[in-house]
């Protein structure tokens, strides 16, 4: 498997670095407020796992699956919910938790179909922010490390369901990907 890396982008001593500042940061903004945590599943599961461990206040946790129409390593941003969440949250602190924020297009459908339930706040945080290739503005009100245009995998990130154990992330040699089809694939 790490013969498919090209590069480590960051280490998982990095990783576990920035996440516990991370923690302590919406430990901060999120007093006594019970917040929301919402991960975007699967990308997200293992930044969701190591996250809610580095915060020290009450806090409720849902998951929503969605699926993007896509090429092998791009999405179209249109978004289908595979599973949406079980609990209501009209009135909640709702904090969205993604891996990778790239064209924008996901989170702007996600956050704005979460926002006609009538959250009283909603917000982004994301463990990567791949800035330059942003189509759409997107608010990322917390992000673990902007990221350059390559195609990145691990700590949950994949490629065609391989690699998110990896514990680093790192970029996947072009050879691995190239060649490109369209279907629609489950994050
Ligand atoms: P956006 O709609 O912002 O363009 O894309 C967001 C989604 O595309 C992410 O949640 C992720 O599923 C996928 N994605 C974008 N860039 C990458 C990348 O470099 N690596 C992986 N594994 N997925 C990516």
């Amino acid at each position: 498997m790490d013969e498919d890396i090209e590069e480590i982008l960051v280490s998982q001593d990095k990783l576990e670095r920035r996440i516990k500042e991370l923690g302590i940061q919406i430990s901060e903004d999120y007093i006594r407020r019970l917040p929301l945590l919402v991960c975007i599943l699967r990308g997200a599961f293992m930044f969701l796992a190591d996250l809610t461990r580095e915060i020290k206040i009450p806090l409720a946790i849902d998951f929503m699956a969605i699926s993007t129409y896509e090429g092998k390593t791009e999405s179209s941003g249109i978004v289908k919910i595979l599973k949406d969440l079980d609990t209501p949250i009209e009135d909640r602190d709702v904090l969205i938790i993604e891996d990778i924020v790239d064209t924008g297009l996901t989170m702007d459908s996600v956050t704005k179909l979460l926002s006609t339930r009538n959250p009283k706040s909603i917000k982004l945080c994301t463990l990567l922010d791949k800035a330059e290739r942003r189509i759409v503005k997107v608010n990322v009100d917390y992000y673990g490390f902007t990221v350059p245009n390559k195609f990145v995998v691990g700590y949950g990130l994949d490629f065609e369901e391989r690699y998110r154990n990896l514990p680093f992330i790192g970029v996947l040699k072009e050879e691995i990907y190239k060649g490109g089809n369209n279907n629609i694939n489950a994050k």
